[in-house]
């Protein structure tokens, strides 16, 4: 048996969470995606900070609440300007911060999430001549996504979905759970490596 050979790939979101609310506008449940925009409204010695989305449909705005009625000494000087000035990769971050969603109830919809999968270390990249081998693949999922381990294998294995599928069943591919975990490990048994 040769083990210990473990790949690492960390799953990051690319896009801001698109989110399905009921639209007034519309009159109908819609797609509502992020401006990239900042609300900011300072009252006295109350700031809150909105996330601006909009429905793709009507462009009715939605604002998703990222500060509500905290004083400003709160927030930091350098976060305070990203928001005035719209800051692209601050917009990323709240757009991605799930537990932003669930405490206003935002309904990610999870068909149009937008990803990368970034391989963290190369060091097992051959086992040639290795008959039996096993691997560990271990995948970083900070942002907590709710993607369905299966979907990813593919790409990561470099194999067509219905040889996954095959080698899941035949016990080859070894996971638990059928969601990414914030960290899943996955056994995969080569027996016949070519
Ligand atoms: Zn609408």
């Amino acid at each position: 048996m040769d083990y210990c050979k473990t790949i690492e790939y960390r799953i990051t979101p690319t896009k801001a969470y698109t989110i399905i609310r009921n639209c007034s506008g519309c009159g109908r449940k819609e797609h509502y995606v992020s401006t990239g925009n900042f609300r900011v409204n300072a009252n006295g010695r109350q700031l809150d900070v909105w996330l601006v989305y909009q429905c793709e449909k009507c462009k009715h705005t939605y604002n998703l609440p990222i500060y509500e009625r905290v004083s400003p000494e709160k927030i930091e000087d350098a976060q305070y300007q990203a928001f005035l000035g719209n800051d692209a990769d601050t917009a990323l971050q709240f757009g991605t911060d799930r537990n932003l969603f669930l405490k206003n109830r935002a309904e990610i919809d999870i068909e149009r999430l937008e990803c990368t999968i970034e391989k963290l270390n190369d060091d097992c990249a051959k086992h040639e001549g290795v008959e039996n081998s096993e691997i560990q693949i271990i995948i970083h999922n900070p942002y907590m996504l709710p993607i369905r381990t299966d979907r990813l294998l593919p790409e990561i294995l470099q194999m067509s979905r219905s040889k996954i599928r095959q080698l899941i069943k035949d016990g080859s591919i070894q996971y638990f759970g059928s969601n990414l975990a914030e960290r899943t490990e996955i056994k995969v048994y080569y027996t016949d490596k070519s």
